[in-house]
C-alpha cells in the first residue's frame, strides 16, 4: 500500500465519522472515460459509475465545460432571483417528460422529502387532509427521517425511532398486498420501477399498471422514485415509461448532474398544486452550476444518443452474463434493465468477489453478501462491455 494511501487512511479513522465503515482501501486521483485512476497511474473499469452517478462516465468533455463555462460565469446565487440555466433545465425535464412542472433541491434523500410533503399539502390545500404513504418492502428511499420512514428496510429505521408516522410497507411487486393496503386515507403510494438498493429487483409491469389503477381508484397520488433508474439508465430517460404508467410525481437525482449533487421532483399541473408559495424552498436547490451541468447530460444523451447505447450494451451485458451463469454454479441469477444489472450469487461471497475485481483493475457495488451491482456510465462501449465480461469471468473463475 502507498504512504500516502495509508495516510489517507489513517486521517479518515480519524476525523470522519465511522458511518461507511471500512471503505474500499483506494484513492482516485483523476479518470477519463469509464476509467478511474489511482496515485499510481493503475487504470480501474468503473463498473458502478458512482452508483448510478457518473452517467457521462469522468471528465467527459461536454461536462466539464459546461461546469467551468458557468463556474467562471456565476456557481450559486439566491432563489430570491429569476436563474436562467434553471428555467432552461426544467423546461428541458418538462419537454422531456409527462411532467408539467419541476422543482429543484440537492440529493434524492431530498427530492422524496419535497415528493412526500407535497402529497400530503395536495390533500391539505384541497381541504380534505390525508397522510397515510404505502411503500414497498425492501425499498430504498434515503437517509432523512421522513425517507427512512418511507424505506421499507426497518434496519435503517430502527436506532432513529420515532420515525414519521403514516408509513406502511407492503411485499413489492405483489398487487394484492398493494390493494388490500391503499383506501380513501392513501395520500400517496410510492414505488421504484427496480430496487436498486437491494439487490436491482424490477418491478412488473402489471404490477405498476394496478398501482396506477389503485391509486385512480382511491384519490392516491402515485410516486415514482427514479433516482436510480432515471437519466437513462434504463434505456429511457425514466424507466416508467417502459411500464406503461404514468406517475403523478417522480423524483430524480444521482446522475441528472453526472455527478454534481442536484435532486429533482417532476410533477404534474395537479399535483403542483399540493404546494402553494412559502410552502417549500432550498436554498442550493437548482443553483446555475448544477443546472449547467444537468442541461449538458441531458443534451449529451440526446445528441450522443446515450439510450440506444444504454439498451444494446445492456443487453449484451446481460446476454453475456446469463451465458457466464450456464457455465458458473456461483452465477445464480442475472436481473436488470438497461445498464442497471444485478448478478445474484448462490454463496454469500460477493465482498470477496468485489476485492478480486479490485485487484484486476475492475470497479463493481456489492449489495450484502450474495449480490453484485453494476450500474456503469452509459457510454460504456460494446468492447468495453467484452472487456469487462473478460475479466468478470477470470476473476470469478479464482473464487472457490
Ligand atoms: C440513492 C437513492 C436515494 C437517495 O438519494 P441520496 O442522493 O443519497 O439522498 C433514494 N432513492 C433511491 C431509489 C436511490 O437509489
Amino acid at each position: 500500500m502507498n504512504n500516502q494511501l495509508q495516510h489517507i487512511i489513517d486521517l479518515d479513522e480519524k476525523y470522519y465519522m465511522g458511518v461507511f465503515g471500512k471503505r474500499t482501501p483506494i484513492y482516485f486521483t483523476h479518470g477519463k472515460g469509464i476509467y478511474l485512476y489511482d496515485a499510481d497511474n493503475k487504470p480501474y473499469m468503473d463498473m458502478i459509475g458512482g452508483i448510478a452517478v457518473n452517467a457521462l462516465g469522468h471528465a467527459h468533455p461536454k461536462l466539464t465545460k459546461a461546469i467551468s463555462d458557468q463556474a467562471e460565469k456565476l456557481i450559486h446565487c439566491s432563489n430570491y432571483y429569476y436563474i436562467e440555466s434553471q428555467a432552461w433545465l426544467a423546461e428541458k425535464l418538462v419537454n422531456m417528460s409527462f411532467a408539467d412542472k419541476v422543482f429543484f433541491c440537492n440529493s434524492g434523500a431530498e427530492a422524496n422529502e419535497a415528493a412526500i410533503k407535497l402529497a400530503r399539502g395536495y390533500f391539505y390545500h384541497k381541504s380534505a387532509p390525508r397522510s397515510n404513504i404505502v411503500t414497498a418492502l425492501k425499498s430504498f428511499h434515503g437517509r432523512t427521517m421522513a425517507t427512512i420512514s418511507a424505506t421499507g428496510q426497518e434496519k435503517f429505521r430502527t436506532p432513529f425511532g420515532p420515525t414519521v408516522p403514516g408509513f406502511s410497507y407492503v411485499p413489492f411487486n405483489d398487487i394484492d398486498a398493494l390493494k388490500a393496503a391503499v383506501d380513501e386515507s392513501t395520500c400517496a403510494v410510492i414505488l421504484e420501477p427496480a430496487q436498486g438498493e437491494s439487490g436491482v429487483f424490477p418491478a412488473d409491469k402489471a404490477y405498476f399498471q394496478a398501482a396506477r389503477e389503485i391509486c385512480d381508484a382511491t384519490g392516491a397520488l402515485l410516486i415514482v422514485d427514479e433516482i436510480q433508474t432515471g437519466i437513462g439508465r434504463t434505456g429511457t430517460l425514466f424507466a416508467h415509461e417502459q411500464l406503461g404508467v404514468i406517475p403523478d410525481i417522480l423524483t430524480s437525482a444521482k446522475a441528472l448532474a453526472g455527478g454534481v449533487p442536484i435532486g429533482a421532483m417532476l410533477v404534474t399541473n395537479d399535483a403542483a398544486t399540493g404546494f402553494h408559495p412559502g410552502d417549500h424552498g432550498s436554498t442550493f436547490g437548482g443553483n446555475p452550476l448544477a443546472c449547467s451541468a444537468a442541461l449538458a447530460v441531458l443534451r449529451a444523451i440526446e445528441e450522443d444518443d446515450l439510450l440506444s447505447n444504454t439498451i444494446s450494451v445492456g443487453l449484451f451485458l446481460k446476454k453475456a452474463l446469463e451465458d457466464l451463469k450456464q457455465t458458473t454454479p456461483l452465477i445464480s441469477e442475472v436481473r436488470g434493465m438497461g445498464l442497471l444489472i444485478g448478478i445474484s450469487l448462490s454463496l454469500p461471497k460477493a465482498v470477496e468477489i468485489k476485492s478480486a475485481c479490485l485487484a484486476e483493475g475492475l470497479l463493481v457495488g456489492s449489495i450484502g453478501t450474495d449480490t453484485i451491482r453494476l450500474a456503469p456510465p452509459l457510454i460504456l462501449t460494446m468492447s468495453e462491455a467484452n472487456s469487462f465480461i473478460n475479466a468478470f469471468s477470470s476473476v470469478l473463475k479464482t473464487i472457490q
